[in-house]
């Protein structure tokens, strides 16, 4: 709680750069954010409305449920403590009945687990509180990007892809199998292709939480993972940036 005194602070201060132009995708999404601390729902609201979102607000997990199964919302922002159903029972049960609505989870620091399970559930992406609305505004721009950048909830770089959903990974016709772990990371990896990702960026968004920055965990998953998307001559994909991370190739136009 004693963090969120922070908000208003920033939340006057909404990055307008990247701001939504006539024909942005962005134009008029409608997003739905179910929250019950009234504090960050206010704010969020109000910073997501200067961008230009039309926002729905709910207080209740039952109500937000509804309201996500009944309403064609572009992105959902969700809670996890909530007064009736939970926002991971949301976004499972919404994925249940093949609901791609992109989502994304708004976890406190102690919810580690919840985080995990929730990217199992099929959540796109979680933000940790306290965050900054700029931050938010980023990650739903980029969820709902890669929703309308794929067909249906497929993520492709050269022959190489991904489907979000079923969580399936193929290159050029042949099936790779991925543990979760390299799945989320391959996913995370591939959603902003000739972007770095610096290991701690990794570490946080794939693992969850902070590990020892000396640990090698990123780049034995990275190794392995390049083994098993890579067979006999083809293009290597995940570039390593030496002294910064890694990225995906980006392709040319
Ligand atoms: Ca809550």
């Amino acid at each position: 709680m004693a963090f969120f005194h922070l908000f208003p602070l920033r939340n006057c201060h909404v990055k307008t750069a990247d701001a939504t132009r006539p024909g942005d995708i962005l134009t008029g999404m409608r997003i739905l954010v179910v929250e019950d601390e009234k504090q960050i729902a206010g704010f969020v609201r109000k910073g997501l409305e200067e961008q230009g979102f039309k926002v729905d607000i709910s207080h209740n997990g039952d109500e937000g449920y509804e309201l996500a199964k009944s309403r064609p919302y572009d992105v959902l922002v969700l809670d996890i403590m909530l007064p009736g159903r939970d926002g991971l029972s949301i976004v499972n049960n919404l994925r249940k009945q093949r609901n791609p609505v992109p989502v994304i989870l708004l976890t406190a620091r102690s919810e580690l687990d919840e985080r995990v399970e929730g990217l199992d559930a099929g959540a796109d992406d979680y933000l940790t509180k306290p965050f900054f609305v700029e931050e938010l505004v980023a990650r739903i721009r980029a969820v709902a990007r890669r929703r309308d950048g794929e067909s249906g909830n497929k993520v492709q770089i050269a022959d190489l892809q991904l489907d979000l959903l079923s969580r399936e990974a193929e290159r050029g016709g042949r099936t790779i199998k991925l543990t979760a772990r390299e799945f989320d990371l391959l996913a995370y990896l591939m959603r902003s292709p000739g972007r770095v990702y610096t290991r701690t960026q990794i570490l946080e968004h794939v693992w969850g939480f902070n590990f020892d920055p000396n640990t090698n965990l990123v780049d034995v998953h990275i190794q392995r993972l390049r083994k098993k998307i890579t067979a006999g001559d083809e293009a290597s994909l995940i570039e390593t940036v030496r002294g910064v991370g890694y990225r995906m190739v980006k392709e040319e136009a």
